[in-house]
């Protein structure tokens, strides 16, 4: 007949959880890289940023925005990438296990695809992993917030990795001497004005399927969203 055939084990499937996103919400998904501190080390990431990293990273969230459908923006730094799904997106009736699980296996498999593109002389030692998580957001204001949370934390973490390194490789400083210098330093560091060119912050925008282009910019002050009203349209 036209009814599908179902077995007596079909009840199974109402042991399922209702993960839906809250309807008309930003659905933000963020991964990052699992245990990356060893794994920098076991590839001789170069410190405080290896470059080659963080375009890979940006190649696989360019990869995942034109895979995946109706992300609007993503936002990354170090072993993290964010990804902002449009508030109307009913892609897999907006169940946040199917949002994540996609974003990270995506991203996970570009990952180990790409790698030879950017680390030309230096083979993959291991296979490398990801944790995710989802988290919706319900107004503009506080997904710019989001946004500006990671990139201020992109802020301080350069800071501080920035004046680490330099004392270890510059000032010949052993890593806990540096470490320890630091943590006597802590307030003064905190007035020091963030400098103007901050590497470590990578970030995608797209505005149609097919095309996520790479922008490298200030996403805390308004400016950048003046410039690009489409993204929280
Ligand atoms: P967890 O599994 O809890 O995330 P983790 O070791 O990945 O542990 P994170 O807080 O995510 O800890 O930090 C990521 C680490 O990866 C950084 O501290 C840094 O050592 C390293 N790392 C990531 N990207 C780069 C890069 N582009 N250049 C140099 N080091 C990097
Ligand atoms: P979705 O993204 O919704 O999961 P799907 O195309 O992956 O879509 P599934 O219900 O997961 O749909 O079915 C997986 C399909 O993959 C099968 O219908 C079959 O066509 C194909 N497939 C998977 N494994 C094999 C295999 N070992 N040999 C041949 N075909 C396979
Ligand atoms: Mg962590
Ligand atoms: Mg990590
Ligand atoms: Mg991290
Ligand atoms: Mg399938």
């Amino acid at each position: 007949g036209a009814a599908m055939a179902k077995s007596k084990f079909e009840y199974v499937r109402d042991f399922e959880a209702d993960d839906t996103c809250l309807a008309h919400c930003w659905v933000v998904v963020r991964l990052d890289g699992r245990n990356f501190h060893r794994f920098a080390e076991k590839h001789n990431f170069t410190k405080p940023n290896d470059s080659r990293a963080l375009h890979l990273m940006t190649k696989c969230a360019q990869t995942v925005m034109e895979e995946l459908e109706d992300i609007v923006i993503a936002y990354g730094q170090s072993d993290e990438y964010s990804f902002v799904f449009k508030r109307k997106s009913n892609w897999f009736k907006r169940r946040a296990s199917k949002f994540m699980t996609h974003v990270v296996s995506q991203f996970a498999s570009s990952y180990v695809f790409y790698w030879r593109d950017y680390f030309e002389d230096q083979p993959l030692r291991y296979p490398p992993g990801f944790d995710g998580r989802v988290v919706v957001y319900p107004s503009n204001q506080t997904l710019k917030d989001y946004l500006s949370w990671r990139q201020a934390d992109c802020h301080i973490n350069n800071l501080y990795n920035t004046v680490f390194w330099a004392l270890v490789q510059q000032s010949g400083l052993t890593p806990i001497q540096a470490q320890e210098r630091l943590q006597v330093d802590e307030v003064t560091t905190k007035e020091v004005r963030l400098p103007a060119e901050m590497e470590g912050k990578k970030m995608v925008v797209t505005r149609t399927r097919t095309k996520a282009v790479p922008l490298h910019c200030d996403i805390i002050g308004d400016a950048f969203w003046k410039e690009h009203p489409e993204i929280l349209d």
